[in-house]
């Protein structure tokens, strides 16, 4: 079975001590994880330690970078570089998140090169795509959205596409309370599948984990991730309360 993640985004909201009281309270439940299930914590870059040291020995569970550099280091005053969350033992990285790809011009080609400098430092991509609503209203989402993987996905081998996470995040849907219906969730993640096939073949796509993103919470969390082509969730707002993400852990794939 493809892994199915529960992946918390906290986006620029928490201080320290809210994190890891947040991290302490969903932490200290007891979850039945079964070996394909994971837990990501997107933390914001400063709580990047704090964080990795609260889940040090926790099986299934990681901490994430929200971004990270396309060079390896120098004068590049403000970023954050994947040599450096190497060092921290961080093994996952958001890439492409629509809020960057909006407010910082984040380009499929730059995504393209983010892609491939965290893979060479053996750091999972959750790689973010997804249509804005003018897109969804003309009805052309499912060329905009393989196009986004085309352009910074594809010009990866086998071997390397297979190690990339992709979130299938429909803009009209994030943050909004506006959640994409399972249904059209399913429908365009099983699409994306069919275009990594038609490039990678089946086996490829159906190796890759393809969650959804677009205010999932405690009461959608299961309805959504049941749908056979939607491997988990990519989690925003209701990652922020501590019952609201719990529930969405155990509502995984078993
Ligand atoms: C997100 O930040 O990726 C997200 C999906 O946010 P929300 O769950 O709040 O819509």
């Amino acid at each position: 079975m493809r892994k199915q993640i529960a992946a918390a985004n906290w986006k620029m909201n928490l201080t320290l001590q809210q994190g890891e009281q947040l991290l302490d309270d969903i932490l200290s439940k007891h979850y039945q994880f079964t070996s394909h299930q994971q837990v990501v914590f997107a933390v914001p870059s400063p709580y990047l330690a704090a964080a990795q040291a609260k889940v040090k020995g926790v099986q299934h569970v990681f901490i994430a970078a929200q971004n990270c550099y396309n060079k390896k280091s120098g004068a590049y005053t403000g970023e954050v570089s994947v040599e450096m969350l190497t060092s921290l033992g961080i093994e996952c990285v958001v890439l492409g998140h629509s809020e960057r790809r909006e407010y910082f011009a984040e380009s499929n080609k730059f995504l393209a090169d983010k892609v491939d400098i965290a893979l060479e430092y053996r750091i999972t991509p959750i790689f973010c795509c997804g249509e804005p609503l003018s897109i969804r209203e003309a009805g052309t989402q499912n060329e905009y959205v393989a196009k986004q993987l085309e352009e910074s996905l594809f010009h990866l081998d086998e071997a390397s596409i297979l190690k990339v996470v992709i979130a299938y995040e429909p803009i009209w849907a994030i943050g909004t309370g506006k959640t994409a219906t399972s249904a059209q969730a399913q429908e365009i993640q099983a699409y994306l599948r069919e275009v990594i096939a038609s490039k990678y073949g089946q086996h490829v796509a159906d190796s890759i984990s393809i969650l959804y993103g677009g205010s999932v919470k405690a009461s959608n969390a299961k309805e959504i991730f049941s749908q056979p082509d939607v491997d988990g969730g990519l989690v925003g707002g209701a990652s922020l309360i501590a019952t609201e993400f719990e529930a969405i852990i155990n509502a995984l794939k078993q």
